[in-house]
């Protein structure tokens, strides 16, 4: 099947999902992870009405995102971050969703400082406890909190999880959504995007809240 009939299947399945929840579909952003994907296949989304989308290496996304300068379109950086590509990821990503430490955090807000701008950020945690994975624990967030209210280049406007594989996603997306909530005095009335659900679990992520769902393979097909 092409990316359009993929897109609107995933449209479907989202307005379904949406409605059980009691949600209105039109909150709920599709972000399509292009990670692998070329620029001809990222211009058919383009056509099928897709504005934003997510790569999770820099130097994967900077040439994609030159090519695709001409169009009205939105790329945010979704991977691991190492500290020395923190300024190439906020030249060229108009947002970050992993922000994964408080000393992550600290140099974004820096370099947004230098640049002069105001730039977005959504906090990525770990709720597995599992040490290997990316992204703050839910202790080590709370104790950051503080300081990272204090951090006035960056906005924080939302959460990243990634759940375990192999396990039922739920419990995770409901910790986030519970956590966003928690936490919102410190970021104030931007903080509220859930970043949460890919292609195997996206409908449960929507019924837990959802606001942006981040999906390769249903979109693009499997990679290889
Ligand atoms: C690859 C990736 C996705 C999309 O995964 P699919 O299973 O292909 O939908 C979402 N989020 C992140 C961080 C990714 O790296």
């Amino acid at each position: 099947m092409g990316i359009r009939e993929n897109l609107e299947r995933v449209r479907e399945r989202i307005e379904i999902a949406a409605t059980r929840a009691g949600r209105k579909p039109e909150d709920i952003r599709i972000m399509g992870v292009t990670k692998t994907v070329e620029v001809n296949r990222i211009r058919e989304a383009i056509s099928a009405g897709l504005r934003l989308f997510g790569e999770n290496r820099v130097q994967e996304g900077i040439p994609k995102i030159e090519a695709l300068s001409d169009e009205d379109v939105e790329f945010h950086f979704i991977g691991v971050l190492q500290s020395n590509k923190v300024r190439k990821a906020m030249n060229y990503f108009s947002a970050i969703h992993s922000i994964a430490s408080l000393k992550l955090a600290t140099k974004a807000d820096r370099i947004a400082g230098e640049m002069g701008i105001n730039y977005p950020v959504f906090f990525e945690l770990n709720l597995s406890g599992e040490g290997s994975k990316s992204g703050f624990q839910e202790d080590e967030f709370n104790m950051a909190l503080e300081e990272l209210s204090m951090l006035k280049n960056i906005k924080p406007i939302g959460l990243m999880t990634i759940p375990p594989l192999e396990t039922d996603p739920r419990p995770y997306f409901v910790r986030l959504r519970e956590i966003l909530y928690k936490v919102k005095p410190f970021f104030g009335p931007e903080f509220k995007e859930l970043s949460m659900g890919m292609s195997d679990d996206f409908e449960v992520a929507i019924e837990e809240g959802a606001t942006i769902v981040r999906l390769g393979r249903i979109i693009f097909g499997e990679r290889k």
